[in-house]
């Protein structure tokens, strides 16, 4: 290639003809590639990539075909097996394939699925990871998922199933008792069911909330709000998805920690959003 990209130094995986790489392409920012993904793109005869996929992404493949293998919000799973099996025949026609996939290939992005399907044509994979949008997009959000005062787990959960319903599967009650710090992914749709869930379950209707859209990008929002009045606001907001929807307090810790602010010329705000009585620096 003659472009000015940069490419892996020596030692790094040579992609072969006839592999299939599935591949993490991070929430959005190409800041958040993995090296691991950057030395795919420079190599890659075709890119295979979904609708989270940041454009700008492309740019870094500059010499492979791109084609777009989009789906968004519950189509049927018949779209997936064509997805899969679209990448068998690539694989067999002896092309270096690059599945590209938002966030991380494994989490709520059906990548095992697709991987599966792979093994079982005999196609060999690698599987590279990404920066899943629950923590990332949370993190540009100044928020982060875990924090010593706050919560001890926090558990992901998709705010649809198969179907497009709120999983039914899911034991929302259980959820609630067991996790300070829950992060519903496609949870836009159902929001007001989720939330009426957790109040249900006990959880107070003050519990802060916050809603990421289009988290990572030149696009990103945020909203802060509250179990009992998410949905409301999120209407009058009129967010769109993609969304990552965070439950619990640490959503609070974005008063300190927005760092976009800062990036934007905001002052530091040495602020203890969790009002722990105390200097927060002597936590
Ligand atoms: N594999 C992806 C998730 C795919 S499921 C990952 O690891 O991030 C699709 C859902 O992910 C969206 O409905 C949304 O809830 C979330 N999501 C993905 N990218 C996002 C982004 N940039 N901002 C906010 N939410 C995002």
């Amino acid at each position: 290639m003659t472009d000015s990209l940069p490419h892996a130094p020596q030692g790094w995986p040579a992609f072969q003809p006839g592999w299939v790489w599935l591949c993490g392409a991070g929430p959005g920012d190409p800041g958040l590639l993995t090296l691991h993904a950057l030395n795919a793109l420079r190599q890659a005869d075709v890119v295979v990539y979904d609708a989270l996929v940041e454009p700008a992404i492309l740019d870094w493949a500059p010499g492979a075909e791109h084609i777009y293998a989009g789906k968004r919000g519950g189509k049927p799973s018949s779209v997936q097996r064509d997805i899969s099996l679209r990448l068998v025949e690539l694989a067999r026609a002896g092309k270096r394939v690059l599945r590209l996939k938002g966030g991380d290939p494994f989490v709520f992005g059906r990548g095992g699925e697709e991987a599966q399907t792979l093994v079982q044509h005999d196609v060999p994979i690698r599987i590279i990871p990404g920066i899943s949008a629950g923590i990332g997009g949370l993190a540009y959000a100044g928020i982060p998922v875990t924090h010593r005062d706050v919560n001890q787990s926090v558990t992901f959960v998709t705010g649809h199933d198969q179907s497009g319903n709120t999983p039914q599967t899911l034991d929302w009650a259980a959820i609630s008792r067991g996790s300070q710090v829950i992060v519903i992914y496609m949870g836009m749709k159902h929001i007001g069911q989720i939330a009426g869930a957790l109040l249900d379950a006990g959880r107070a209707p003050s519990e802060p909330v916050a809603v990421v859209t289009q988290a990572t990008t030149g696009d990103q929002r945020v909203v802060e709000t509250t179990l009992a009045r998410c949905a409301d606001d999120i209407a009058a907001a009129a967010l769109e998805p993609p969304a990552i929807i965070c439950v619990g307090r640490a959503t609070l810790m974005r008063q300190a920690l927005d760092w976009q602010a800062m990036a934007a010329g905001a002052a530091p705000r040495n602020t203890d959003p969790l009002d722990r009585g105390r200097p927060a620096e002597s936590a």
